[in-house]
């Protein structure tokens, strides 16, 4: 504006608010008048078939008429809205005398009061005031909302906080990967507990008021680390904080996230989970490799190789996964890959049958190694092939490159 303005919010319940015209800007302006209680009496000798219908379920009242100054007695808030600028002057005159703000659609600077671009997020809401430009107002309330909703603009210090556990997925390592419901927690936490393959860039965006724990940082050994790890979460939050526990990929894919779960669960901590993309459907689709296609595979199995085929321990029966069909996806496999493929040609699965070891997936540093079953083990040492790696067995490896084989 050109001039000075005192923005306010309104209160607006159980109070008339005239609407004069009945047209596109009534009907654009009316269901927010609604929403905040507003007694709205829309005058207009003829109105939209959509502002006839609020009055029809008398949600508003249509003065079926033109406008007489009357109409404003007793109101708290008008909008002059019609076509002619004749009537909207005669709005703003009756408005003027009684003292109600008046809000005009044709005449900015006559104008008492302006409808702001407003949107809602995160427990606030946004109102711009553009200077007489309402689709800048609109560009810059979308992209306040957004940044709300996204969680790059934080909004911590009104929000609620709930204490308790959250168990957020993170996604393959790209920032831009996690799930909104997953970047708002990390934003709302007050103690972040992440894990190595977490994304670790969006760390680097937490406010500096919050506690990062480190789990590379605890004791080594997976039992040790597991239980520190539960002790630690379980004691903020008995403490009253808002705890974030961040792992890659999804918490319940080979994540252990159900462990961390029930030592909630058992210390009678309030425990929420926010999935996130999990590595076996997603590094593969980085690296443009689908785990299904029509014609080519009708399953695909995940299964962990960090025990190989044999081991005592296992739970897998690799057998009965040779004589599958379809896709079979292999994670914590790097070291046992060549026991892996033996055991799948062992069970029947042609030694031809192409495989892509997706390395450092969503990182910069990713890079696919092609190879078949039955030269894996001598291009995995070949190429000098390091975990964090997604290794892809069947035919959909050689439908999304063909040429490698
Ligand atoms: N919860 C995670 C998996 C944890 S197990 C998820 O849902 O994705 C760790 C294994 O996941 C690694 O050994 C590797 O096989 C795989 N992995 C996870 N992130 C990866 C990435 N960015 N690139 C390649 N493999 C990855």
């Amino acid at each position: 504006m050109d001039f000075p303005i005192y923005p306010s919010g309104l209160r607006l319940s159980g109070r008339r608010v005239v609407v004069v015209g009945g047209g596109q800007v009534a009907q654009r302006r009316v269901p927010a008048l609604i929403a905040a209680g507003a007694a709205v009496s829309v005058v207009s000798p003829h109105v939209t078939p959509s502002l006839e219908g609020l009055a029809g379920s008398g949600e508003i009242a249509w003065i079926e008429r033109g406008f007489q100054a009357a109409d404003l007695d007793d109101t708290w808030y008008v909008i002059a809205a019609t076509r002619d600028t004749a009537v909207n002057e005669a709005v703003s005159r009756a408005a003027e005398e009684r003292r109600i703000f008046c809000v005009r659609a044709d005449d900015a600077v006559e104008a008492t009061a302006w409808t702001p671009a407003v949107g809602r997020e995160a427990g606030l809401t946004v109102a711009i005031l553009g200077n007489r430009d309402p689709r800048r107002s609109a560009t810059v309330r979308d992209e306040v909302v957004a940044s709300l909703r996204d969680g790059s603009l934080a909004s911590r210090h009104q929000r609620a906080r709930i204490p308790g556990v959250t168990l957020v997925g993170g996604g393959p390592g790209d920032p831009e990967l996690i799930t909104v419901a997953g970047r708002k927690a990390l934003m709302d936490a007050d103690v972040v507990v992440a894990d190595r393959l977490a994304p670790r860039e969006l760390l680097s965006e937490l406010p500096a008021d919050v506690e990062l724990v480190d789990v590379a940082k605890l004791p080594r050994g997976s039992a040790a680390s597991q239980e520190s790890i539960n002790e630690v979460i379980v004691d903020r939050a008995r403490a009253g904080k808002a705890v974030v526990r961040f792992k890659g990929g999804d918490s319940f894919v080979f994540g252990r996230g159900y462990e961390e779960v029930l030592a909630c669960q058992e210390a009678g901590v309030p425990v929420r989970i926010v999935p996130g993309l999990t590595s076996p459907v997603t590094v593969p689709g980085l690296a443009g490799i689908p785990v299904t296609h029509r014609g080519v595979a009708h399953d695909f199995v995940v299964i962990s190789g960090h025990l190989p085929p044999g081991h005592p321990e296992s739970l897998t029966d690799w057998s009965a996964v040779a004589g599958l069909h379809g896709t079979v996806v292999l994670m914590m496999a790097v070291q046992n890959a060549p026991a892996i493929a033996s055991a799948l040609v062992g069970g029947g699965r042609d030694p031809g049958t192409p495989v892509a070891v997706v390395c450092d997936g969503a990182m910069p540093t990713q890079r696919t190694v092609y190879a078949t079953l039955g030269s894996l083990a001598g291009v995995l040492e070949a190429e000098g092939v390091r975990p964090p790696a997604i290794i892809v067995v069947g035919e959909v490896v050689r439908v999304a490159c063909p040429e490698a084989f």
